[in-house]
């Protein structure tokens, strides 16, 4: 272990979300027009008597979120945009706008670009969402992309993390720890090329998990189905950091704590398959791999049959009293303490 200097933090004794709270405290907002600043998926603008704007940015930076030997352009693109607008989404917002800024490093060609921007315009199109702006530089440090993503919603229907209320229903959208099981196939797929290990590279089958890690789609429906049925949660994310870390900052934010129960995590058959294969708990895939962009909600007891009608929707736990904290629970009965970042404590 490095020896610590005097007067000196290393960034890794406060962590991300440390590291967050301390630089940001000072900043007190002014303006009244600033509903919610920091501490969301989103902040929150006054737009007019009814309506809210909503302000979210995010960065990519290659070698640490994306490595450019096995992601095509157009998937990167596309995936950009998604983890752009997931914020977005996640406020219970429709996402109107986005700027897109780059860092380009000289190994990127005009014609890599121009795939990165028709991934960029499949998933404007899709997700009906206008590119509006952004920024050209240059890089010495690999390929930097920064997407901020602007939307708008009623103000009564805008979903803060910390709306959570004791007893209320945790449900999650669609599958998690795919994205996650999906990178480790293209990581085992790059030591084969460069002849570090000896299996050979295998990805019949599963398609479907490359396609979640290389191609997610934000889940804006999510936001049209809760407005058809007026589902307002009392609170909601986006599952970009797994499910561990993603249920502490609900219960960071409302105030409460929670209880997940394991066998209801909803994980693919894939999934599952793969993890397998590759000796990895496909629970621990769903907990701490991320990328998921799915969404995880709060709702009041009494809306379980609502949200039945939504489909595609899994109940997974409830929310309990700040005093009891944040547990998995485990077919057998066991509880195991959720830890924000990295993996569950016995
Ligand atoms: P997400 O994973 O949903 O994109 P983050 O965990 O990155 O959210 O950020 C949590 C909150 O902290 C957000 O409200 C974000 O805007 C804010 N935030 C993150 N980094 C900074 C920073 N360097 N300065 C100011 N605010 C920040
Ligand atoms: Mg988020």
């Amino acid at each position: 272990m490095a020896e610590k200097i005097k007067g000196r933090t290393e960034i890794a004794e406060l962590g991300e979300f440390g590291l967050i709270d301390t630089l940001t405290a000072p900043f007190k907002p002014s303006h009244k027009s600033t509903i919610k600043a920091v501490g969301d998926d989103a902040a929150v603008i006054e737009g007019s008597r009814d309506v809210a704007i909503l302000v979210s940015t995010d960065s990519m930076l290659e070698g640490i979120d994306f490595d450019l030997t096995y992601f095509p352009p157009k998937h990167l693109g596309y995936k950009a945009v998604t983890k752009g607008i997931s914020d977005i989404v996640a406020m219970n917002a429709t996402p109107e706008q986005i700027t897109l800024s780059l860092g380009i490093s000289s190994k990127i060609s005009v014609e890599w670009l121009r795939d990165f921007y028709s991934g960029v315009e499949f998933a404007c199109r899709e997700a009906e969402v206008d590119l509006v702006g952004g920024d050209t530089s240059a890089s010495v440090t690999g390929l930097i992309i920064n997407i901020s993503a602007i939307g708008r919603a009623k103000k009564r229907d805008v979903v803060y993390r910390s709306g959570a209320k004791l007893n209320d229903l945790i449900c999650i959208t669609g599958n998690l720890g795919a994205a996650y099981m999906g990178l480790q196939l293209l990581e085992r797929e790059k030591r084969v090329l460069s002849g570090i290990a000896e299996q050979q590279p295998q990805f019949e089958g599963y398609e479907y998990l490359l396609e979640r890690y290389l191609k997610p789609r934000a889940r804006y429906d999510i936001v049209k189905s809760l407005a058809a049925e007026k589902i307002v949660p009392t609170s909601m994310i986006d599952l970009s950091d797994g499910l561990a870390s993603d249920v502490m900052q609900i219960c960071k934010a409302s105030g409460c704590g929670a209880r997940i129960y394991l066998e209801r995590i909803p994980i693919a058959k894939q999934t599952s398959a793969l993890a397998e294969e590759m000796h990895i708990d496909p629970v621990v895939a769903a907990l701490n791999g991320g990328e998921d962009y799915q969404l995880m909600f709060t709702l009041p007891l009494e809306a379980r049959e609502r949200v039945a009608t939504l489909g595609c929707i899994d109940i997974i736990g409830h929310i309990t009293a700040p005093e009891t904290g944040a547990y998995l629970v485990t077919p057998d009965g066991s509880d195991i303490k959720l830890k924000a970042q990295g993996f569950p404590e016995p």
